[in-house]
């Protein structure tokens, strides 16, 4: 308990204007408070989560093999079985591995530790890059069927950013795209640079995102189809990450959805136009 909201009297007076800042203030602080406790209640879940069916796994593991210690068995089914169990294993230990690196740059970013390396980005060259990845893990994606993955209209772009995270973010999208995205569904990427923003969009036909949830997406956590998103390994960290990153960018990210027939998500980034004569590496 943060103490006691005060009594505003009932007239214009300073103490009066104190006494509404002091409640407000103390508010806030509430306020802030919650969201903390439900940062942390979140987090503790998420993690004992995948922490618990591996652990049931390793039990299982090793009850198998005392019991075929003791048998002398060596049964095809019993292969099977400690294989599927420890590919869950391995699947369930990468997901918190990639859960705690996404935790730890949100509290950089949160802290104010996590330093942009910013230098000029020919953002048509990094989309290239970003394409041909997205059609990489197009082709390994869990329970696959085919995706076709797209390139729209290609302009020419710079922008002052740091390479590596815009790539990250780009990445994260074109993930989801291929997550929520069923076989046959078509992925398209593209960049446009008009009056002084360069949009960089990745749109999808898969399970789109109803206007409820559009407000909510990118919230620490929240994930719009939980049972799905948990399948493909999501962790509801993804969006947020991202946002924070085109902020950091002094840019944003938007998203315009229907249910049943797709999303596109834009990024939207200030173009940079390095001074006439100027060298490549110097800063406005
Ligand atoms: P996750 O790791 O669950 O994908 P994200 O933060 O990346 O977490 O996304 C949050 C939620 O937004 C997802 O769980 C999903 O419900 C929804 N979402 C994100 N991208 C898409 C998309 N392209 N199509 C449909 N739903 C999406």
């Amino acid at each position: 308990d943060l103490g006691q909201r005060l009594n505003i009297p009932n007239d214009a007076s300073e103490v009066g204007q104190l006494a509404a800042t002091f409640n407000s203030m103390l508010d806030r602080i509430q306020q802030l408070f919650r969201t903390q406790e439900r940062l942390i209640a979140d987090v503790s879940h998420e993690l004992r989560t995948p922490l618990t069916t591996v652990q049931g796994n390793l039990e299982l593991l090793r009850r198998m093999l005392i019991t075929a210690a003791s048998s002398g068995s060596r049964t095809p089914l019993l292969h099977e079985t400690l294989q599927e169990t420890l590919n869950e294993a391995e699947s369930e230990t990468a997901r918190m591995s990639n859960m705690v690196s996404d935790l730890l740059l949100l509290a950089q970013a949160d802290s104010g530790a996590l330093q942009l390396q910013l230098q000029p980005v020919e953002m048509d060259t990094l989309l290239l890059d970003v394409y041909r990845r997205t059609r990489r893990m197009a082709e390994q994606r869990k329970g696959a069927g085919a995706l076709e993955i797209r390139l729209g209209s290609e302009d020419q772009a710079m922008v002052l950013g740091d390479p590596e995270r815009l790539r990250q973010l780009l990445l994260n999208l074109t993930d989801n795209a291929i997550k929520y995205t069923p076989s046959g569904g078509v992925i398209t990427l593209s960049l446009e640079n008009r009056d002084g923003w360069v949009k960089v969009a990745v749109s999808d036909t898969g399970i789109g995102i109803s206007e409820e949830e559009q407000a909510q997406i990118f919230d620490r956590f929240y994930r719009a189809d939980k049972a799905r998103s948990r399948e493909m390994g999501g962790s509801g960290l993804g969006l947020s990450i991202a946002q924070w990153i085109a902020q950091a960018h002094n840019g944003r990210i938007t998203v315009e959805s229907q249910v049943q027939q797709g999303s596109t998500f834009t990024l939207w980034l200030p173009e940079y136009s390095p001074l006439p004569g100027a060298s490549p590496e110097s800063r406005p």
